[in-house]
């Protein structure tokens, strides 16, 4: 009777230790928490203390930004207890305890415990490109409410750009009228099509604005979540809508005006027209940074223009770099004048940064801890980690990507602070979700979610205390809860993850072989060099990877295997993506020789694949032969046709 009573208990104690519902589940992960006996029902009482001198000593050692956040939630049996020193933190700990009570449901039961928590970064950020497709507003307040959750506390609104200016500006009715519709839905139809703008109400335009109404809900449904949405209006380049609306604002050529992507920097009235439309923003965006973008310009029109050329002789500027650097001063000083910053993109520190301008580091990490040194404040979205519209599993998952491959270990890998030697001005970071190819919500959220996870963890949790494998299970079950509550992000537990070729080491007659290349590789793309076709090793799915070499022109090499051998087969492995200019070879001329000096052409291979016009697609392309000796094989992989501008990629050179 005592054994059966016994074994009882056991049970009765896994389904309960089942249903309790612990702080190892929570993605940020918390900076410390101490488990105690016991679990309390989700419904028990929650009592908040804001501003008591016990916890303002528990978090005394914290710089003045994590104090602000910092939270101690207990969880006892009977009731739970916040404390923070103000509403920012208790808010923080209401999510915490949200999120906890999500995930143990009406009927489970919450483990007692005491979380004290506090971010690593000031700056947690998402950036939503509303400029390429523009979804209207509903959107934003349900991103908002998981980014909450996530403890993320920045929303930066990217609202102007060559495909459409989406904010209403009362001064410049012709933004929202003009400049935010066009006639394609999306955006690779505009782009292909001409560029070309419509007229709000006709019946070919698509897009749309934020009016001002708009925009203050959005502020004001981020700031009860505590978090601050920073507006981006672009300038000097990715402005080719304002010119189309404002003719006036660009360069001229011959007295008629140039339709590049850049205002014209010469032209007094572009700083006029930009302040106004800055001061009605931020008479709407309360932030304390106004990012204008400084991205990219193009400057050409600028060597021409009557203006420029003027403003570079009155202001002693050297080149172009220097006129825009000076542009980016008139609104350096203007914003500060207001009692604003000024944020832009890592290029407005060419030619000069303005003294109170913070950078956005995107091209790489080098620019941010550059500007860091020189004690600008920076915050870190390089391409490389952060810019989460990039395919996040293999190019065959749905949707169409640009830039290669940037899975959620990626992300997560991340330490901002890597290559700083002093974080002081070092705010936080930011994913970046340029929207080229993202139509509508639901792909947007597929692409934001799960890498988002893997951001707001970054930002917030101390760098020693993650690791990817017991961070991938939490975010295997966030992604469940939120397609729950009607989100719609990707199926994490479905990764393929990294092409599986890549990994595998390859045994073949040319391994090792020495190459010369008849043809040099492209520079851009040099994989591991002389050794990289025949060094068994294969590339991953992206280009970008480093193992794929790229030929801007034909490929033509040389492989000598060292002593003649019987060969049965010689091909090689190649990579196309269409819509990133790279394409399959279109014949491949192989040519064989056991003396070096004469070669025999084997008839030539022609490729009959098609490379789909999406995506990227992988091809073993070669020949047969019938026990040849050849020790030396002359392999060229030709680009004809329509086909002639493309790059060729290849990895690994087989012989067998
Ligand atoms: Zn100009």
């Amino acid at each position: 009777m005592k054994k059966v009573f016994s074994l009882l208990l056991c049970a009765a104690a896994c389904i309960c230790a089942k249903a309790q519902t612990g702080p190892d589940v929570l993605i940020p992960k918390p900076v410390s928490y101490t488990l105690s006996k016991g679990s309390a029902p989700v419904g028990v009482p929650v009592k908040e203390t804001i501003g008591s001198r016990k916890f303002a000593s528990a978090i005394k050692d914290l710089p003045e930004f994590a104090k602000k956040e910092a939270y101690r939630l207990t969880i006892g049996p009977k009731n739970i207890k916040i404390e923070a020193e103000g509403q920012t933190g208790a808010f923080r700990a209401r999510k915490t305890l949200e999120y906890l009570r999500a995930f143990a449901g009406e009927e489970g039961s919450l483990q007692c415990c005491q979380i004290l928590d506090y971010p690593r970064f000031a700056h947690r950020g998402l950036m939503f490109d509303l400029s390429r497709h523009f979804y209207g507003k509903d959107f934003i307040f349900k991103e908002i409410d998981l980014m909450a959750l996530l403890k993320m506390n920045v929303l930066h609104l990217h609202l102007t750009d060559d495909a459409g200016w989406r904010l209403q500006i009362d001064g410049y009715p012709l933004l929202a009228s003009r400049a935010a519709w066009r006639p394609q839905l999306l955006w690779a139809d505009w782009d292909e099509g001409g560029h070309n703008y419509s007229q709000e109400g006709a019946p070919d335009a698509f897009g749309g604005y934020l009016t001002k109404e708009d925009a203050r809900e959005i502020v004001a449904y981020a700031a009860e979540r505590h978090i601050t949405v920073i507006p981006e209006i672009e300038l000097p380049g990715h402005s080719l809508e304002v010119l189309r609306a404002y003719p006036e604002l660009a360069c001229t050529r011959d007295g008629e005006p140039v339709f590049t992507s850049d205002l014209c920097p010469g032209n007094d009235l572009v700083i006029k027209v930009f302040q106004d439309i800055l001061d009605e923003v931020m008479d709407i965006f309360p932030s304390e940074f106004i990012h204008i973008g400084g991205d990219e310009a193009g400057m050409g029109a600028w060597r021409e223009c009557p203006r420029c050329q003027e403003r570079m002789r009155r202001h002693g500027l050297a080149d172009t770099d220097a006129l825009q650097s000076w542009l980016i001063r008139q609104f350096d000083s203007y914003l500060a004048s207001k009692g604003r910053r000024l944020l832009g993109w890592d290029e407005i520190m060419q030619g000069g940064l303005a003294p109170g301008a913070a950078v956005m580091s995107w091209r790489g990490t080098e620019q941010g801890i550059e500007a860091a040194a020189s004690g600008h404040d920076v915050i870190m979205s390089p391409t490389t980690y952060c810019y989460i519209n990039r395919n996040q599993d293999s190019p065959l998952e749905n949707g169409e990507f640009v830039g290669g491959y940037l899975p959620i270990s990626g992300v997560y890998s991340y330490d901002p602070a890597q290559g700083f030697s002093n974080t002081e001005h070092l705010l936080g970071l930011q994913g970046n979700l340029w929207a080229e190819h993202i139509p509508t919500v639901e792909n947007l959220e597929y692409k934001a979610f799960p890498r988002a996870f893997a951001l707001a963890e970054v930002g917030w949790t101390p760098q020693e205390l993650r690791e990817f494998e017991e961070f991938r299970p939490r975010a295997v079950s966030l992604v469940k809860y939120i397609s729950s509550i009607g989100y719609s992000p990707f199926n994490l537990e479905r990764e393929l993850g990294e092409r599986p070729e890549s990994g595998v080491a390859l045994q073949h007659l040319a391994l090792g072989a020495k190459v010369t290349y008849n043809i040099q590789w492209s520079p851009k793309y040099p994989a591991e060099g002389a050794e990289s076709l025949t060094n068994g090793v294969q590339g991953g799915w992206t280009y970008v990877g480093g193992r794929w070499q790229g030929f801007e022109s034909d490929m033509d090499v040389t492989i000598d295997l060292g002593q003649t051998k019987t060969v049965n087969f010689i091909g090689a492995h190649f990579l196309a993506n269409i819509g990133d200019w790279v394409g399959l070879p279109q014949r491949l001329e192989i040519s064989v020789s056991a003396d070096g000096a004469n070669f025999v052409l084997l008839p030539p291979v022609l490729c009959q694949v098609n490379a789909p016009a999406r995506g990227s697609c992988y091809l073993l392309l070669g020949s047969f032969l019938d026990n040849a000796q050849v020790r030396f094989v002359r392999f060229k992989a030709l680009r004809t046709g329509k086909l002639h501008e493309d790059w060729i990629f290849t990895d690994e050179i087989i012989i067998k």
